[in-house]
Order: structure tokens, then C-alpha cells, then sequence
């Protein structure tokens, strides 16, 4: 049998432009084509994916996530004519992320008509479906638990199973009940591992706590800020605050591309995508959706003119509730809230997500509060953030027992931790070293799979 070998393109001992490279003599397969993106800079490309494009036999996208999608649509620039596999949800997502892109960076990595030819080579498929790649090699893709339609990738190779993570989550989350394993041994494992040495508390915990904020803040005729991601996080924390009936009569906001994300995500509530336990739930709210209700209200739905809708929202005396973009405070409406209503005390601004060491969020996250807004039209302005500042811990990864679970269900012989800080690495080699000894891989090397 023929040596597989993986080469990492990035994201081997840190997050961001997730790219892995399997071959063997006669083949060539892509897992994820992701960039980084770095505050306050362009975003970085995965060295040496444009070399190898026009030799791939067939790409596959584990999720919609930039860092996983964003340099996939340079692969057709680069002389790659075959498919691109991924789920019907991350097709939606990843479409809408890539025009996004185009907008804030333009042509850098990629064009229009890149975009184009890529989009009429997508292939859509469900989770647990067996599809074909090339002479010899399927691929099978298993529910991840990370946000909609997020997938795992399993991999047939001649016989011998290559499990490539993906992101995963292990909690129970508002749409789903966490990652599948798969029932088969697997020969070789590549995890991600995001979470080390950060402890996730069970998300139920962390819901008592968002809603029980929310609703002393907009009892009092406050108001509560939550910047938050849309992909993913926006939607789950809007789900913790529809299935809260003592808040039916708060006005709760949606701004930026959230708004865009729900709807793709209401078009996806069926027990092909989220857990059956979430679609009953909505069953009992008597809900087809949860972004339905009265009280939510897409901020562009007040007035054609966004700003004075937010002006409106900001400065008037009710309670109320604001889920906006960025989550991690790099640009986007939130700007404009902190700047109308960041000056009163009695207001909160609640992080919901991981904030990135040189983000807006991460300062104030760390206690700075004379901050420099961007109105997203060049106009700067320095203002000192009196609201208080809370932190909810939630997290879209897999907590360190979740990967250790990961590591001993599936049997694995050769592990190969990807996607995490070294700090955490370090940390998982050390927890899980009773049951499997992972490795780290270097990136732009090209590795022999062990059991291959
Ligand atoms: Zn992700
Ligand atoms: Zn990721």
C-alpha cells in the first residue's frame, strides 16, 4: 500500500488558514482552504496551497468559518477544475462570508469570477452519506456540533480511516447536542484543539446567567449590548433569550449580518441539521422559529436609515436588548452603539465569544476603557466606555474532556493535534497522556500518516 502523507498548510500550532494537504503517489486531497485574519492587517493566505491547486483530485470544507473557507475560491485561480464537498448549510454560509470578504479586502486573494467558478462546483451533501473522491477514496461527513452544518470529515483511503475534526464542540448548545463519533476504528485522527487549559463551563450555566442579567438590566429600562459573531454565536445566544418567556416583551435588536445568518438558518431548521431536542423545544414555544417573535426586531426593518434606527435604539428610555456585530468589536454597528450609549454606567456591553489578542474586544475585555471607535465611514472617535463590562464564557470548541472522549471512542493510532495554541497543546498532550500520545505536525512539511 501506497504511504499517505499530510502537509499542513497553516493552522498546526495556533487558529487561523486552516489547509491540509493528503496524498499519496496517486492522489491528491484538500482539507479546508482558510485564512487568518490579523487585527488591524490583511488577512494571510495558507503558504503553499497555490502550488499544489492544480494537482488536487477533490477539496472538501469541514465549515463556513473564514479561517476554514476564505482562501478556497483562489484554488480556481490557480488551475484547480474539480468539486468542492461540502454540506447544503455551509454552501449558504460560506457564499454569503465570501462576498463579505470581497467587500472588506477586495481582490487579494481572489476575484469575482474565481468566486463564480467555484460556486457552480460545489456539491452539497448530508451528514452521514458515503460520497466518492477519486479511484479508491469516500469521504463521509459527520455532524460536528460547531455551528450549521458543520462537518467532520471522515476519509476512506483504501481501507485506512483519516478523521479530520473540523472545529467540534462536545457541549449541548442551543441547536445542537454535540459532536458524533464515528462507530468505525479510526487509523488516523487529526483533532483540533482550540481548548487546553481553558475551562468551559456547561453552556446551561452560562444561560442562567445571560438571562437573569437580561432581565434585571431591561427591567430597569437599561440596556445590554451583546457583540457577538454571526456566524454561530449570534444565533445562539438569540435562541437563550426566545426560550426565556419572561422576555416576550423585550425589545431585543439584531444588527449587521446576523440578520442575514437567521434567515439561512431558519431555512435550515429540520432533524437533517439541528438536534431533534432543539426543533421540540421550538415546538412547545409554539415557534416555526426563533427569530420570529414579536419582540425580535432587525434593526434595518425601523427605518431605511440605519442610522437614525440605531440613534433611535440607543438613546431611547427603554429596556432593551442589542445582539450586533463585530463579536470581537473589529468594526460594524457595534461601533456606533458604544459610541450613542457607551458613555452610562447603568448599561452593559456582554462578550459572548473568545476576543483575539489585538481586537477592540480583547482590550476592553482586558480593562482598557479610553477606546477608539471606527464609524465605518473613516471617521475615528475617542471615547471612554463607561458601561459595565461582563464576560459569558461561551465557547464553539470542544472542552479539553471532549477531545480526550474524541481521542479514545475512535481508537485512533495516530493523533495529530491541529488548530490550538501551543500553550494548549502542551497542555492536552500532558491530560490525555494516560489513553494516547498525540503529536504535533510542522507546518509546510510533508508528513507520513503513521498507521498508513
Ligand atoms: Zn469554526
Ligand atoms: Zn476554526
Amino acid at each position: 500500500m501506497n504511504d499517505i502523507n499530510v502537509t499542513a498548510y497553516g493552522s498546526t500550532d495556533y487558529v487561523g488558514r486552516s489547509a491540509f494537504h493528503l496524498s499519496d503517489r496517486d492522489h491528491n486531497i484538500l482539507l479546508d482552504c482558510g485564512i487568518q485574519l490579523v487585527p488591524k492587517q490583511f488577512s494571510i493566505a495558507p503558504k503553499g496551497v497555490d502550488s499544489i491547486a492544480s494537482t488536487l483530485d477533490a477539496v472538501l470544507l469541514s465549515h463556513a468559518h473564514i479561517d476554514h473557507s476564505g482562501y478556497m475560491p483562489s484554488l480556481s485561480r490557480n488551475g484547480y477544475r474539480g468539486n468542492y464537498y461540502m454540506t447544503h448549510p455551509t454552501k449558504e454560509i460560506a457564499y454569503r462570508l465570501w462576498l463579505d470578504h470581497l467587500k472588506i479586502e477586495g481582490q487579494r486573494h481572489w476575484g469575482e469570477s474565481d468566486l463564480d467558478r467555484v460556486f457552480h462546483k460545489i456539491r452539497t451533501l448530508n451528514y452521514d452519506k458515503t460520497f466518492k473522491l477519486a479511484d479508491g477514496i469516500t469521504a463521509r461527513f459527520l455532524n460536528a456540533g460547531h455551528v450549521l452544518g458543520a462537518a467532520q470529515i471522515l476519509i476512506d483511503w483504501e481501507g485506512r480511516l483519516i478523521l479530520y475534526t473540523g472545529d467540534i464542540n462536545d457541549r449541548i448548545t442551543p441547536m445542537f447536542d454535540g459532536y458524533d463519533v464515528p462507530e468505525e476504528d479510526i487509523d488516523i485522527l487529526l483533532i483540533e484543539s482550540t481548548n487546553g487549559d481553558r475551562y468551559v463551563p456547561e453552556r446551561s450555566k452560562i444561560n442562567v446567567g445571560l438571562r437573569l442579567i437580561a432581565k434585571q438590566l431591561t427591567a430597569e429600562n437599561h440596556k445590554m449590548i451583546l457583540p457577538s459573531f454571526a456566524v454561530g454565536r449570534s444565533q445562539e445566544t438569540l435562541i437563550t433569550l426566545a426560550l426565556d418567556d419572561d422576555l416576550n416583551d423585550v425589545p431585543i435588536y439584531m444588527d449587521g449580518m446576523i440578520n442575514v445568518m437567521n434567515m439561512i438558518t431558519e431555512h435550515f431548521l429540520s432533524e437533517k441539521w439541528v438536534s431533534k431536542r432543539f426543533l421540540a423545544q421550538l415546538k412547545d414555544a409554539g415557534l416555526n422559529s426563533p427569530f420570529e417573535k414579536s419582540n425580535f426586531i432587525p434593526v434595518h426593518s425601523i427605518s431605511e436609515r440605519t442610522h437614525a434606527a440605531r440613534r433611535y435604539i440607543a438613546r431611547n428610555t427603554e429596556g432593551s436588548i442589542i445582539v450586533t456585530t463585530s463579536g470581537m468589536l473589529e468594526g460594524g454597528p457595534v461601533h456606533t452603539y458604544l459610541e450613542l450609549c457607551g458613555d452610562r454606567e447603568e448599561n452593559v456591553v456582554g462578550f459572548t465569544g473568545y476576543q483575539v489578542d489585538g481586537t477592540l474586544g480583547r482590550s476592553i475585555y482586558d480593562g482598557e476603557r479610553d477606546i477608539t471607535l471606527d464609524n465605518g465611514r473613516g471617521r475615528k472617535k475617542n471615547i471612554v466606555l463607561k458601561s459595565k463590562v461582563m464576560k459569558f464564557p461561551y465557547s464553539g470548541h470542544s472542552s479539553v474532556d471532549g477531545l480526550k472522549h474524541m481521542m479514545q471512542a475512535t481508537n485512533a493510532k495516530d493523533i495529530i493535534l491541529i488548530h490550538g495554541d501551543k500553550r494548549n497543546q502542551e497542555y492536552i498532550l500532558n491530560y490525555v497522556k494516560d489513553i494516547a500520545q498525540p503529536r504535533l505536525i510542522k507546518e509546510g512539511v510533508e508528513t507520513k500518516l503513521l498507521s498508513a
